[in-house]
């Protein structure tokens, strides 16, 4: 039994990300795919800033299908998440591929992603959390939920409750969206556990169009927030241009949110 993991009586647990607090109302995390140069990442960063947006995300290390597709910035791509992210104020969270990367992104990033490809990867998962930095633990794509909360409690074994897990569709026999967005999956993995839950309709969709409704789907729902693709010029973008919401776009679901999952801040002022 994954004994850390499981609810048991616990409430769900907060994990604070530099004063982003996961588990207490709807955390939005937007970026691009991939950081492309220091222009890209910093319109990005200033529009989620702008926007009301809580953290930025952003790959470096890119763990492509195919060998021939760009393969990420590597460590420069890292410096300038973190050099974005400061400017703005917002934590970022960026995905490590292998244990030689992780004190690179432990330097300078708020928040370490283990993808979807890496969810079993045990190594890699228990050297992350002994980083000390909080994870995002994305599912596997074929991935049953308690796969996930073992990958999980791999990560609490090691003394680090900072764990934040993600639903990024799984598969499935048809490719007409990217992956099937597991909703019900990622809710009753909050049944499950007391870690908080976010969704990522970017890579569980694969299209753009229907990314801010799975935001706002997820939000009614309950989950914890939600992890998206932007980008400055979608139809440009070196990675996932399909998915990839234009920073108007950004803007009108942010908008859109507070309607269905309230700030906190307004919560407490109107009562
Ligand atoms: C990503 O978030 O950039 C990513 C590659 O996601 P996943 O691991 O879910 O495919
Ligand atoms: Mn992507």
């Amino acid at each position: 039994m994954y004994e850390l993991a499981s609810r048991g009586l616990r409430e769900t647990s907060i994990v604070n990300v530099e004063g982003v607090r996961f588990g207490d109302g709807f955390v939005l995390i937007a970026g691009p795919c991939a950081v492309e140069d220091e222009l890209q990442i910093e319109t990005v960063a200033r529009a989620v800033s702008h926007c009301g947006g809580a953290m930025l995300r952003a790959g470096a290390y890119k763990p492509r299908t195919s060998p021939y597709s760009f393969q990420g910035m590597g460590d420069r791509g890292v410096e300038l998440v973190g050099a974005a992210a400061r400017r703005h104020r917002l934590p970022a969270v960026v995905e490590g591929l292998a244990i030689e990367q992780l004190e690179m992104l432990a330097e300078h990033v708020a928040m370490i992603q283990i993808g979807a490809r890496n969810m079993q990867n045990f190594s890699l998962i228990k050297a992350a959390a002994q980083t000390g930095k909080p994870l995002l633990l994305k599912r596997g794509p074929a991935a049953t939920l308690d796969e996930v909360l073992y990958a999980a409690e791999y990560a609490l074994l090691e003394g680090n409750p900072n764990v934040v897990l993600c639903e990024r569709g799984i598969r499935s026999f048809d490719p007409s969206t990217r992956n099937v967005f597991d909703l019900a999956g990622a809710l009753r993995l909050k049944e499950l556990t007391h870690l908080p839950v976010i969704a990522d309709p970017s890579h569980a969709t694969g299209r753009a169009s229907l990314v801010a409704p799975m935001v706002l789907a997820a939000a009614a729902a309950g989950l914890d927030g939600a992890i998206i693709e932007v980008h400055p010029e979608p139809a440009r973008a070196l990675s996932d241009k399909e998915q990839a919401l234009d920073l108007d776009q950004l803007a009108a679901l942010a908008q859109a949110l507070p309607a269905i999952a309230p700030p906190k801040v307004a919560l407490a002022v109107g009562r």
